[in-house]
């Protein structure tokens, strides 16, 4: 197992103190251990899971040519190059009825879209463009060979891999197992998330606030978030800032868990403890990110009964724990869960409609709004005050600004990277 002192060491200049989102990413990516334990379940219970398996087409799909349309079925090679060309009509096919003879030289086939294509003919010509006389069907010129036919396996062909292990099933996954005729597939076990809040001044719902006391938020927006990525999540509530609780909870997580996610505890103030409770359970770094919100973090490992379990130390601030949800854990869950395909949220740019502060030597996730204008054009606008306890500032957005870590002060109307993450998580 590769140690994280390992992958740290083998980095240039990096500092614990100030480092950049991006080579915590680069730590977090090369230190996971995915999933590879398969279950099979029924198609329609595939859905949103991981991919166990390479799926390979059994057959072609579709298994025969057909016609894309409905109309006549004709040999291309009976069409006059420049006239209209006359042929008999020498019966008819529907989906799922096929025409049982050969098109014979000079006649032609009533098909509809979905038909097997009758013996002999290659070309399809639609209906709005052919007139019937008495038993015959006037065909015009300026047809094109093989117009309006699709080919057996064009969909899907036979022998090929078609789907691959480490693919999310979407809804066209299913449907494409399906017309497989596949009613059974392997999938990644669903990945175990356990999680908790730490702090003194937290009351869980149901309790009366007693003085200085503060709702216990972290635990519905990590609730939200991971249950929108699918994995199977373990509330374990709001542990004390005390180390006896603090480490029955960490070994308690560690024992069943693929992964713990804990907010608080992890800022300058209440590291201490907690780095030597995680010290003794595992590996576990400390870092301050070069970001904003969400500066402090820890990650690692840490174990219980010989099961390993991955630790992710999330800041207590409600924003900064969804920012770095969004900005580190996301990604490294769904690794875990074993995706293996290209699952980076997007970015793309788009014009600020004000100007925005911006200190160079760090990332910053702005929370914005993505809407259109008057003139129906795309643009972005923060949401109000961007403290990272105002929770209001992610309610009321759809993206984050990423401003980049090199990046200074933006000026209105400025191109600024934006990421949704409305409807993508
Ligand atoms: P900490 O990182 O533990 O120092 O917490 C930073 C700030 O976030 C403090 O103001 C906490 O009260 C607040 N906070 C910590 N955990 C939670 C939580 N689970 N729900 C709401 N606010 C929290
Ligand atoms: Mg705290």
């Amino acid at each position: 197992m590769t140690t994280l002192e390992k992958i740290i060491s083998c980095m240039d200049g990096y500092d614990p103190n100030a480092l950049p989102v991006e080579r915590a990413r680069e730590v977090i990516r090369s230190f996971l251990a995915p999933v590879s334990a398969n279950e099979r379940v029924a198609v329609r219970a595939a859905l949103g899971r991981v991919l166990g398996e390479d799926i390979v087409s059994t057959m072609n799909v579709p298994a025969h040519d057909n016609s894309a349309m409905d109309g006549w079925a004709v040999r291309f090679a009976d069409l006059g190059p420049s006239g209209p060309t006359r042929l008999s009509i020498a019966g008819s096919a529907f989906a799922g009825h096929g025409f049982s003879g050969k098109i014979n030289a000079g006649e032609c086939v009533r098909v509809m879209t979905g038909a097997v294509m009758p013996e002999g003919a290659d070309t399809v010509v639609i209906q709005e463009d052919v007139r019937v006389e008495g038993g015959a069907a006037i065909i015009p010129p300026g047809q094109e060979r093989g117009q309006n036919r699709r080919l057996a396996g064009e969909d899907l062909a036979a022998g090929h891999v078609v789907l691959k292990a480490g693919q999310p099933v979407r809804p066209a996954e299913l449907g494409l197992l399906a017309s497989l005729g596949i009613g059974e597939v392997a999938v990644r076990r669903r990945l175990r998330v356990a999680f908790f809040s730490t702090g003194d001044e937290l009351a869980s719902i149901g309790q009366p606030l007693a003085a200085g006391q503060v709702y216990d938020s972290n635990r519905y927006t990590l609730f939200g978030m991971l249950s929108r990525l699918g994995v199977e999540v373990l509330d374990m509530g709001v542990v004390r800032d005390d180390p006896a609780s603090l480490e029955a909870a960490l070994r308690t997580a560690a024992a069943s868990a693929d992964a713990i996610i804990t907010s608080g505890g992890v800022s300058v103030g209440e590291a201490d403890f907690t780095r030597e409770i995680l010290a003794k359970l595992g590996e576990v770094v400390f870092w301050k990110i070069a970001m904003r919100p969400g500066r402090p973090m820890a990650f690692g490992r840490v174990a219980q009964d010989g099961h390993a379990a991955h630790f992710f130390g999330l800041p207590g601030n409600p924003v900064a724990v969804m920012v770095t949800f969004y900005g580190f854990v996301r990604d490294a869950l769904l690794a875990l869960a074993g995706r293996t395909d290209d699952f980076a949220l997007p970015v793309f740019r788009v014009p600020s409609e004000t100007a925005l502060r911006k200190k160079p030597g760090r990332t910053e996730f702005q929370r914005a709004l993505l809407a259109r204008d008057a003139q129906g054009e795309w643009r972005v606008r923060i949401t109000g005050q961007q403290g990272s306890g105002v929770l209001r500032s992610m309610s009321e957005a759809n993206c984050f600004i990423v401003l980049e870590h090199e990046r200074g002060d933006v000026k209105a109307g400025d191109l600024v990277p934006v990421q949704p993450f409305e409807g993508l998580v």
